[in-house]
């Protein structure tokens, strides 16, 4: 079979290897859709180390079908079955786990980074990680709905953590996959009204059919239309969707009384200190919070949507390059220039 290895920043080679021998207990999957997530970029550009070892098999965001198994399998499981697999084995025991925040665990091991993840033919999913309830099906959904669980069950995280549901407005800022997929979990939750800022015009128009009433570049007159359009009530909850500081300043001066800040999308590099005033966090009980992976019954939940059709996804899958080019796909990933890019294992 094939397989994409990062063997240090930059070298990601294709090569050929056995297709995994299985444990007691182990289950086998076939890879149908494996994306690239803005995470991949930064791991193979280098930009991010943390958690990251060197041979790995990149790809935590993946749809595959179970083709063998050396037990038996979870309730809800068949052989031929298209699954999600929720990439994270907390350790249940250290501090963020007994916290109930097993998604940030600092002793977890994961698809994609010490388990060899999507950017492959074939997956081994060990036995703790079936056990666990780590293969979730997705019923007739297509393989790129499937392989988007992952990156959508994150945004639940996020929102979940911002307390997003049922908000009167919402304001996203960044509109790459992530942010439409905000616009359209935040529709799900129940927020009333949701604007979205963006400066290229493509993506604002794919926040407007997502869900976003209010879509704006990003310039001088932005926060006042914002502010305008709460009726000078402010934004209650800010999502920031991509990792810029001067994607969340500008915005500062238009939230509402109570209202969360969910820090969403990851940073790397200089200048990467998010600057609020304190008193404007004491006067107006702001709530700024973090957001990183997700929980498996977040992943649970948004499976659930993708599976009844609530959610609809499709239309946020990009190009899905063979596996061959699987660098070139993690370049067209870093441009911004598609929606959530992928690999064909078996183009
Ligand atoms: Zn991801
Ligand atoms: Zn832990």
């Amino acid at each position: 079979m094939k397989q994409a290895v990062l063997h240090a920043p930059l070298d990601l080679k294709v090569e050929d290897a056995d297709v995994p021998a299985l444990e007691s207990g182990d289950v086998l999957l076939r890879v149908e859709s494996a994306l690239v997530c803005g995470t991949d970029v930064r791991i193979f550009e280098g930009r991010k180390k943390r958690n990251v070892t060197y041979p790995t098999v990149m790809g935590h965001e993946f749809s595959a079908t179970v083709v063998d198994s050396a037990g038996v399998l979870p309730d809800g499981v068949s052989e031929g079955a298209l699954v999600c697999v929720y990439p994270l084995l907390p350790c249940g025991e250290c501090v963020a786990c007994t916290r109930d925040h097993p998604n940030i665990c600092r002793n977890r091991v994961a698809f994609g980074y010490q388990l060899a993840g999507g950017f492959s033919q074939y997956v081994r999913v060990p036995a703790a990680a079936v056990r666990a309830g780590n293969l979730v099906p997705v019923g007739t959904a297509s393989p790129g709905a499937g392989a988007l669980v992952e990156p959508l069950a994150c945004a639940y995280n996020g929102q979940r953590l911002a307390s997003a549901a049922g908000a009167p407005s919402m304001l996203v800022s960044g509109c790459g996959p992530l942010g439409l997929m905000h616009i359209r979990l935040a529709r799900q939750l129940g927020v009333q009204r949701i604007a979205a800022v963006d400066p290229i015009e493509q993506r604002r128009a794919a926040a407007a059919t997502s869900g976003a009433e209010l879509t704006l570049a990003p310039g001088e007159d932005a926060a006042r239309q914002v502010l305008d359009w709460t009726g000078g009530a402010g934004v209650d909850v800010l999502v920031m969707a991509v990792g810029r500081t001067d994607a969340l300043h500008p915005y500062l001066g238009v939230l509402a009384p109570g209202a969360r800040v969910s820090v969403f999308a990851g940073f790397s590099g200089e200048g990467t200190a998010l600057e609020i005033p304190a008193n404007d966090i004491h006067y107006n009980e702001w709530t700024v919070v973090g957001a990183s992976s997700c929980r498996l019954d977040d992943f649970q939940q948004v499976a659930g949507l993708v599976r009844s059709g609530a959610l609809q996804v499709d239309d946020l899958v990009g190009a899905q390059l063979p596996i061959d080019e699987a660098v070139g796909a993690i370049e067209l990933a870093a441009s911004g220039r598609d929606m959530r890019v992928g690999i064909a294992p078996w183009a």
